[in-house]
């Protein structure tokens, strides 16, 4: 097979959150998809710019070469850096934008919007109306780059208390992944295997 045409998952940052005193203190798990395209999904907060650029530096390329940029959902800590990417195509919740101009595409049918054929981006809402995932076929396996469908691996009895807007479809959605793919790399932790969550489920 053509090596060139394999994508790769690499987790620039694991993100992570924390109740503090009169708060929490969080940041997103920050991934890059490497391949015929170069995709960022979840850009941080906008206080990260630099260590974004330089964990991109680490891995031979330039905010240009960055083709997509993907948001699983709106809210501040995964979208705060998305400035850097002025050459890709953002995609933020169920809104597809480049430059000035908004494109039509309807995630709320449940249809998926190919990237390429081993790319795709889905609506997994639940946390926020507007959430999606990323899908990625490799020759190590299929990941699913979930954003906060899932907070990290351990989340089983706390997901659906952290500021869910739809648990019912967040549930759903969860079990949907699950099944579909090897790995997760969720919205704040490391990657981990999804057979982990089934082992816990037994
Ligand atoms: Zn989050």
């Amino acid at each position: 097979m053509d090596q060139n045409n394999q994508y790769e998952v690499v987790v620039l940052f694991n993100g992570y959150s924390c109740n503090t005193e009169g708060g929490s203190q969080s940041n997103c798990t920050c991934t890059l998809i490497k391949g015929p395209k170069n995709i960022i999904v979840d850009t941080m907060t906008a206080w990260d710019g630099n260590r974004l650029q330089n964990a991109l530096e680490e891995q031979g390329l330039k905010c240009s070469d960055i083709d997509y940029v993907v948001c699983t959902h709106g809210h501040s800590d995964h979208i705060g850096c998305n400035y850097l990417f002025q050459c890709a195509m953002h995609i933020v919740g169920f809104c597809i934008s480049k430059n000035h101009y908004y494109f039509d595409f309807d995630f709320s049918t449940g249809k998926p919007y190919f990237i390429d054929q081993k790319v795709r981006v889905i609506p997994t809402p639940g946390h926020t109306m507007q959430d999606v995932s990323v899908i990625v076929s490799t020759n190590k396996g299929s990941y699913g780059i979930t954003g906060d469908l899932f907070e990290n691996k351990d989340d089983e009895d706390i997901w659906h208390t952290l500021g869910v807007d739809n648990a019912e479809l967040q549930a759903k959605h969860r079990n949907e992944m699950l099944k579909y793919v090897d790995f997760i790399v969720p919205g704040h932790g490391p990657m981990f295997e999804a057979r982990y969550i089934w082992d816990k489920r037994k």
